[in-house]
């Protein structure tokens, strides 16, 4: 009898744990605009990650990831947003830096953003696919984590990158997105981001983020 006491409070205590350690995926309620929406979050390991639909330019987390091209010259969407909203400061400082790869990003302060940082990643143009432009849009998002992580950044927020102007599908966008973010985190346990966000700018755009979330989680074998 107290054998399987002990034995049960064993096993309660290892479930729990392993829900630490793993993860879970739930609908949360958030406040919007004095309503309420509903946001998926899934923790992997010790960072949970949200799917929201919002501005990118509204966020509090402590760097925000703009959808930059390689001349850092500024432009419409995300990056005309970022810049009308965060003031010239973040401009000069591009223009000091001068330029970014496709598939890489640089760092810069976030003026008058929420946000302390604004990370320039610059994404593929879609061209038909044969481009390499999964291979670069993975690597756009692995830089900006990467940068993230140097900085010791314990919050991120992006955008759906090369989703507008760069014409990339967003359902194959979306997979390549968030598989380069969950394995990143599933390959980091020590990492210092605590919290990253994926800012979809419309519903139906979260509706698809939200269905490649579901499939990427089965996908990778991640109990949820
Ligand atoms: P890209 O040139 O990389 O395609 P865009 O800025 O044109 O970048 O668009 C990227 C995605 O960001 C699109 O899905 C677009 O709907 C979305 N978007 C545009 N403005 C915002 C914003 N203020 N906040 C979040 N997402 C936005």
């Amino acid at each position: 009898m107290h054998g399987k006491r002990i034995l049960r409070g064993y096993f309660g205590m290892v479930n729990a744990l392993r829900r630490d350690r793993f993860s879970f995926l739930r609908d949360t309620i958030r406040e919007k605009n004095g309503g309420v929406a509903i946001m998926k979050q899934v923790k992997i390991g010790s960072c949970v990650l949200s799917l929201i639909q919002g501005d990118i330019t509204e966020q509090a987390t402590e760097a925000i990831v703009n959808a930059a091209n390689s001349r850092l010259a500024g432009g419409g969407g995300v990056d005309g947003a970022i810049h009308r909203a965060g003031g010239p400061a973040i401009a000069e400082e591009c223009r000091k830096i001068g330029g970014c790869p496709t598939g890489k990003a640089v760092i810069t302060r976030g003026g008058n953003l929420k946000a302390r940082y604004v990370i320039h990643a610059v994404g593929p143009i879609y061209q038909g696919g044969k481009k390499k432009e999964a291979e670069l849009l993975r690597s756009a998002y692995l830089s900006s984590l990467q940068l993230a992580e140097e900085h010791r950044l314990t919050s991120i927020s992006f955008p759906s990158l090369s989703t507008g102007a760069y014409g990339y599908p967003l359902k194959e966008a979306s997979l390549v997105a968030l598989r380069t973010i969950i394995d990143f985190l599933s390959e980091h346990p020590g990492t210092s981001l605590r919290e990253v966000v994926l800012v979809l700018f419309t519903s139906p755009d979260l509706a698809v983020y939200e269905e490649s979330l579901t499939q990427v989680l089965k996908e990778r074998g991640i109990e949820t």
